[in-house]
């Protein structure tokens, strides 16, 4: 499939790959004349000058598709590094051995000049992972051949937000998986035909697609036969019947919520514009957000105003080295544990040994191929975003624990006060909620709990911020909105939410919340803005609870 971003995709490749050949002849000669200063005078500052430009060809030469010059350059190189260790002056075998490695990469130079560069483009990257990404999509495909069990799980699944489609046979099922193949799939195991006719076709259907598709397999087998088959099929999750609803509901939740998550960040910093395009374009193609930073020394502004997920790092740069650059990255608030990756062609495995001891969280050897970086690059962003979540969320309801909502609310009023926007701040409390626990249990406050929070993170907008703040309390910052506003959404989810039936062994209760709201125009800090809303709570719970009241200011 070619797609428009693909088209675009390999036009820029084109461009980054003739700016690469068009700057060769000039790099070489720049090589060149390095050469002939050095053999007037001795000086180390240009020998080491020098060496940064031949290991550019060494890398760069390799990465677009030019293998000859990169060894050549190579060979180079390894005099050069020579010389570098030693202080007595060159003799003249090495000297004629350099003059003939910058011929051979002058002969090269001009033989490509007169090649097109396009035909490098379709071979100095793989496509498989330029795709582009699957939307994020909450559409359900039920599949299991019992219709009576399927309507009533389907009718579970619309009711927490979810767009469900059913499928008793197999064959239609087949054809809408092309339609939609961003769908989370809910997959029976046995149907008529075959005892494991749902995984088999899952196995088929996960070797046609551009990307896996999500599937969760459910089933009246629990043997170990029958997951193992559910996992090779690429099934993210299994349940055994009787279903769990609740757990069900939580691994699409996490399904859903790992695919809506904003694009990473990845920060590249590397003196070679060329490479800084190409990786850039690579990792753009892939629905990532780069910045490229070319001059070491300006990477702190960078760091902040980026604020990266990743960060790709060269190795060999001029006025200091990537390794260097990594401790200094180490020693700021708030990029502790940033992922950093060393990206160079250095192949010398005390190096990266070195560079990985210090403050280097992994090691890509250039030239990399595009689906390997984007894998690579994937892998770790994703992992430090799940560290950093466990960080900053509250485990039972997912939304931010009490001290991210806090960071956030002082972050937001800082941002709206230099805006001049209104804020609002709603904290919301459960009524009675001890009464729920003491009376139906725990486990049931708990889901009344996961309710209110997908409730809230379900009716309100994207760009408003939900936190756990403590127990059965909540805390919502609304961007843009001023407190009558905020008091009018909020009502509407006190009304839906009083209207919910929750379940306890059979028995059906129904639970309502007040709420306090205070806003940017009357309380000019977090601390004031704060009080204001916990005070206009407590007069809502004064004046009989299940309502939503505004502090105005006396
Ligand atoms: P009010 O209407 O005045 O807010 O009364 P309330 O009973 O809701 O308030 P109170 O602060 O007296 O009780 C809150 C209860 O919430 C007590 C505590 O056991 C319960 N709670 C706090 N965290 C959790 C939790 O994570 N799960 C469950 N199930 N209960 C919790
Ligand atoms: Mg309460
Ligand atoms: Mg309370």
């Amino acid at each position: 499939m070619i797609t428009k971003e693909h088209k675009e995709f390999q036009e820029r490749m084109r461009l980054v790959l003739a700016a690469f050949a068009q700057e060769l002849p000039h790099r070489i000669s720049e090589i060149e004349s390095l050469w002939q200063k050095l053999r007037s005078e001795w000086d180390s500052k240009a020998l080491q000058e020098m060496h940064r430009s031949v290991h550019h060809l060494v890398s760069n030469g390799k990465t677009f598709g030019y293998p000859e010059l990169s060894t050549e350059a190579r060979a180079l190189e390894k005099i050069l590094k020579s010389l570098l260790q030693v202080t007595t002056p060159l003799d003249d075998s090495q000297s004629s051995r350099i003059l003939q490695q910058i011929d051979a990469l002058k002969r090269i130079s001009i033989e490509q000049e007169s090649k097109q560069t396009q035909d490098a483009a379709s071979s100095a990257h793989d496509e498989s992972a330029l795709l582009p990404h699957g939307q994020a999509s909450s559409l359900i495909y039920v599949v299991e051949a019992d219709a009576e069990a399927a309507q009533e799980l389907a009718l579970q699944l619309r009711y927490y937000g979810y767009e469900v489609e059913v499928f008793n046979h197999l064959d239609k099922f087949r054809t809408a998986v092309q339609l939609r193949p961003d769908a989370i799939i809910l997959m029976d195991v046995e149907f008529p035909e075959d005892e494991m006719g749902g995984i088999l076709i899952m196995e088929q259907i996960q070797k046609e697609l551009a990307q896996p598709a999500r599937v969760i397999f459910i089933s009246t087998h629990d043997a170990m036969a029958y997951r193992l088959g559910a996992v090779r099929a690429g099934g993210v999750a299994y349940f055994p019947k009787p279903i769990n609803s609740t757990e069900l509901i939580d691994q699409l939740d996490l399904i859903t919520a790992s695919q809506i998550q904003e694009p990473f960040r990845v920060l590249i910093v590397d003196d070679s514009q060329t490479i800084l395009a190409y990786h850039a374009a690579i990792l753009e193609q892939a629905g990532m957000l780069v910045k490229t930073v070319v001059e070491p020394l300006k990477l702190l502004g960078a760091l902040n105003d980026f604020n990266p997920d990743l960060i790709l790092m060269d190795l060999y740069m001029p006025g200091c080295n990537g390794v260097e650059l990594a401790r200094v990255i180490r020693q700021i608030d708030g990029f502790l544990s940033t992922p950093i990756v060393y990206l160079s062609s250095e192949n010398d495995f005390n190096t990266q040994a070195e560079a990985m001891s210090l403050c280097g969280d992994d090691f890509l050897v250039k030239p990399i191929g595009a689906g390997h970086l984007v894998s690579a690059v994937t892998t770790r962003a994703t992992r430090a975003r799940f560290l950093r979540s466990l960080m900053i969320h509250d485990g039972l309801t997912g939304l931010l624990n009490h001290t991210a909502i806090k960071e956030e609310l002082a972050r937001e009023v800082i941002r709206s006060s230099r805006l001049n926007s209104p804020l609002s701040l709603a904290m919301v409390d459960i009524d009675f909620f001890k009464k729920v626990n003491d009376t139906y249990g725990h486990a049931a406050g708990d889901r009344v709990l996961k309710s209110l929070a997908r409730l809230l993170k379900q009716r309100l907008r994207e760009t408003d911020i939900v936190g756990r703040y403590g127990g059965e309390e909540f805390a919502v910052i609304m961007n843009d909105t001023d407190a009558a506003s905020a008091a009018k959404v909020i009502d509407e989810i006190r009304t839906v939410f009083s209207r919910l039936l929750h379940l306890s062994h059979d028995e059906e209760f129904s639970v309502n919340f007040s709420c306090g709201i205070a806003d940017l125009a009357h309380f000019s800090d977090a601390v004031s803005l704060s009080e204001a809303a916990d005070k206009a709570l407590y007069q809502a719970k004064q004046r009989g609870r299940n309502k939503v009241i505004v502090n105005a200011g006396d």
